[in-house]
């Protein structure tokens, strides 16, 4: 088995879930007592908010470079960035590192093509959402059309993520608020939801929502890494 270094806490409720989804994964496969070879390097996440609240873009570049080639000396033999925002700087690691990066957006676009679907609604940090690089690479890449909620609905769902999801906050009300931005999107001709940040299968479940298949990045990706590691 090859080893996944995990660069995480981008919040640390989703680092939980990649720990779980991935080691689950492997004992499914390999059966006994087999479990995923990780090596997890996991934030202070605070300090990461506020250097994307302050747009400190290259900050972050570097904090993540530094990380990934960190976990490539320790041994792993395949990165992984365990947020979808972060990935806006996913080239950058890439290009400073020698082992492969798997990347949340193609696991996530492979699954949707493979349910025949090319038009989705987005969901994720504002940053996610509104920045080029998550819908540009699933247009250019994958020919998948993109519906971005409104203004408004991009601020309610941003701050859901970052004042509840990331501090592990579940909420009746945020959960119907959310449903009524799918609604929209859905008469907007979305047949698929990505739910492009970690944290967010955590509210928004597949058995809940009618009509629109819904992509989990946070599976899509740990499936993915399972897949690499053993092959
Ligand atoms: N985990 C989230 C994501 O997938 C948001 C936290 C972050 O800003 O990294 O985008």
């Amino acid at each position: 088995m090859k080893t996944i270094g995990i660069i995480g806490g981008m919040s640390f409720e989703s680092t939980i879930e990649y720990y779980r989804i991935i080691n689950e994964e492997i004992n499914k496969r390999l059966g006994s007592l087999h479990s995923a070879k990780m090596l997890i390097e996991s934030y202070d996440f605070d300090e990461i908010e506020k250097l994307q609240a302050a747009e400190n873009w290259t900050k972050l570049t570097d904090i993540l470079i530094k990380s990934a080639k960190k976990l490539e000396k320790a041994g792993a033999d395949y990165i992984a960035i365990a947020t979808n925002t972060m990935h806006l700087m996913a080239d950058d690691v890439q290009k400073n590192i020698q082992i492969p990066l798997i990347h949340i957006t193609e696991a996530a676009a492979n699954i949707i093509k493979s349910e025949n679907i090319n038009t989705v609604a987005l969901f994720g940090t504002i940053y996610t959402m509104t920045k080029p690089f998550y819908k540009d690479k699933l247009k250019n890449d994958f020919n998948i059309n993109v519906i971005i909620p409104e203004t408004f609905e991009q601020e309610i769902i941003n701050d859901v993520i970052y004042n509840e999801l990331c501090k592990g906050i579940i909420k009746d009300s945020s959960k119907e608020k959310l449903h009524k931005i799918i609604e929209n999107c859905k008469l907007k001709g979305a047949k698929a939801l990505v739910l492009g940040c970690t944290e967010l299968p955590n509210i928004i479940k597949e058995s809940n929502i009618e009509n629109v298949k819904i992509i989990n990045t946070t599976q899509a990706h740990c499936l993915e890494i399972a897949n690499k590691i053993i092959n």
